[in-house]
């Protein structure tokens, strides 16, 4: 059976992709199950620099089919920050409740017509040695004046989707996979993903 490789330790990235991928003979593995590998220094300067840098660093020192993703929140009242700086926007270490509340500062003078905003997730896929391809996934929406609800993580209790009037953290977590930059993204890693798994390479 063949092998994917994800750039993660997060088991519930895993069960995601194994949902979108079931049915189709492939063992996803995560760092957690391969030995010791040196971290990646996510220091590009868009989502993209990063996924690529983290999936060939792990696809060549692995030898085998791997994949990463890099997201965050872009915010158009701020020229697109806090974009590549999403988990860090207050600090290195920074709390997500430290973030939202250095978001909603920021934005305080917006008005609400001009509080646009979207989350974006790349996705890399690196075939060994380098053979690399990305696929982008958005969800539009706008930023809130204050936190609303309790589920998800990072900005969910700040975004309202394109369409709806509640924020991520509002939704069930089906409802926000159904429209979120992260599902878009992995349904357009589909294709690429089947050709690697199914191809006799
Ligand atoms: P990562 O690249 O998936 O680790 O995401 C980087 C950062 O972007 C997270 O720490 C969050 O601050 C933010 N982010 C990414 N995806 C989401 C989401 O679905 N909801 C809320 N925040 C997110």
């Amino acid at each position: 059976m063949k092998q994917l490789l994800l750039a993660t330790r997060n088991q519930h990235k895993k069960r995601e992709l194994q949902e979108l991928l079931s049915g189709m003979p492939v063992d996803i593995l995560t760092l957690e199950d391969i030995g010791p590998m040196a971290e990646v220094e996510e220091d590009g300067s868009t989502f993209e620099a990063n996924a690529v840098k983290k999936a060939c660093a792990i696809a060549k020192s692995s030898g085998i089919l791997s994949l990463a993703d890099d997201s965050g929140l872009e915010v158009d009242a701020l020229q697109g920050e806090p974009g590549v700086l999403s988990a860090r926007f207050a600090g290195e270490e920074a709390s997500d409740e430290a973030n939202n509340r250095k978001l909603l500062r920021l934005l305080e003078s917006i008005p609400d017509n001009k509080r646009t905003a979207r989350f974006v997730c790349v996705i890399a896929i690196c075939n060994p040695p380098s053979e690399v391809t990305t696929v982008r996934g958005e969800c539009a929406g706008k930023i809130t004046r204050s936190p609303a609800g309790s589920g998800g993580f990072g900005y969910d209790p700040l975004f309202i989707p394109c369409g709806y009037n509640l924020t991520f953290a509002q939704l069930s977590a089906a409802e926000k996979n159904k429209i979120s930059h992260r599902s878009v993204a992995l349904k357009k890693a589909l294709p690429v993903l089947t050709k690697y798994l199914t191809d006799e390479i």
